[in-house]
């Protein structure tokens, strides 16, 4: 019955489960552990571990299961394992996968603490690290190795939203062996399917979209049945990134609107790009489904909507940057997206601060990049906010 359904609908009812009360909304069940009638069951329920038996929160629990169980619904997936943060998603679906010896390739184009993990702790560990331009297929495959395990990659990137072949450099991994794994968090479970695109392993944030509303941390890992229960489980419920139950419920509610939400949100950013485009205090814009995109057919091919947040480049460098960013009035400065309130950010001096200066130039994130994540306000609004915002420039 289910499977038939269409997404607005598996938003709202896909993974519930009732208790012998009945009730309505997803039971929170806000518990570390579960008790059992007798000894037999307790050792039946070690030896067995069915995804309805629990034994530990860390292990799973009731409410988890439930937002695993829409989100698999939702992006076709075989299984998931919900975390306590995106960054817990990434780290743990990337350890679980390798070891010393082995071989990552990964897009340059990455959110700061995904570098980080990339770039850093795996190398510490012995792991042989290659960054090549995410957009570039020859650089991928030219990168390909015996002992590569992983390809890593964001798509659409932050900040510069720029858009990865997926299908392409999922051939180019499984053709060597590896395995390919997106982080989908710009591209919403809404625009981008990833999984059937060819990526083995899908990771979010559902701090961002999922939630929209600015409260809990989350994130989710999802791939094939083998991938969750024979790789990532095994090595996840002992190095323990598992997500609160109530951070779970939280992320259930977040999911029955985010199709209203996502959806309005790309329609504003829509016609934002169209507002700003010929602004005379403005460089250049980046959206993906903008005709002006480096990637624009391959945005369009492969995502439904070009997604909540617009990059562009003000004139004059940090300072203008900072002027237009302190004279806005409604869109609030922050660093977070995927929010129902308009978000703006200066990622050099803040998002990424620490990337290496020339990396940082030659990705195109200069003095004068602004990232903006657009919200659920009136669109009128927003855009007043913005031209009246670059008059003071
Ligand atoms: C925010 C973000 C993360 C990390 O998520 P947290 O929930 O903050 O840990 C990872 N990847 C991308 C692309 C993000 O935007």
């Amino acid at each position: 019955m289910m499977e038939n359904w269409k997404t607005r609908t598996k938003l709202v009812h896909a993974g519930i489960k009732r208790s012998q009360f009945g009730e309505l909304s997803e039971a929170l069940f806000l518990t570390q552990g579960f008790a059992y009638d007798t000894a037999e069951q307790a050792e039946a329920r070690f030896i067995q571990n069915s995804s309805d038996e629990y034994i530990y929160g860390r292990y799973g629990n009731p409410t988890v299961r439930m937002f695993e169980e829409r989100m698999i619904a939702i992006e076709g997936a075989e299984d998931a394992f919900a975390t306590a943060t995106g960054m817990a998603a990434v780290s743990g679906a990337l350890f679980c996968m390798l070891k010393n010896g082995d071989h990552i390739i990964s897009s340059k184009a990455l959110f700061g603490s995904c570098m980080f993990v990339v770039d850093d702790i795996l190398r510490r560990w012995g792991i042989e690290v290659t960054l090549v331009e995410g957009t570039d297929l020859n650089q991928w495959r030219d990168a390909m190795q015996s002992n590569t395990k992983v390809c890593f990659l964001e798509s659409i990137s932050n900040p510069t939203l720029e858009v990865c072949d997926i299908a392409g450099v999922a051939d180019i991994a499984h053709a060597g062996g590896a395995k390919l794994v997106v982080d989908n968090v710009f591209a919403t479970p809404l625009f981008q399917q990833t999984l059937k695109l060819g990526a083995d392993v899908v990771i979010y944030s559902a701090t961002k979209h999922i939630d929209g509303q600015g409260r809990c941390l989350g994130g989710i890992v999802l791939g094939s049945k083998e991938y969750i229960q024979d790789i990532f489980i095994p090595f996840n419920k002992h190095t323990g990134p598992a997500m609160s139950p109530f951070n779970a419920w939280v992320m259930l509610k977040g999911l029955e609107t985010i199709s209203l939400r996502c959806e309005a949100q790309a329609e504003n950013a829509k016609k934002i790009v169209n507002a700003l485009k010929n602004n005379i205090k403005i460089n250049r814009i980046l959206y993906p489904t903008d005709e002006s995109h480096p990637q624009y057919d391959l945005a369009i091919s492969q995502m439904t909507k070009g997604g909540t947040v617009v990059s562009f480049e003000v004139n004059g460098g940090k300072d203008a940057a900072f002027r237009f960013l302190n004279a806005l009035k409604i869109i609030t400065i922050s660093n977070n997206l995927g929010d129902a309130k308009s978000l703006v950010t200066h990622p050099v001096t803040t998002t990424h601060k620490n990337m290496d200066p020339d990396m940082r130039n030659s990705a195109g994130i200069s003095d004068g990049f602004i990232r903006l994540s657009v919200g659920l306000e009136d669109p009128e609004d927003l855009i007043l906010d913005l031209m009246e915002a670059l008059q003071k420039i």
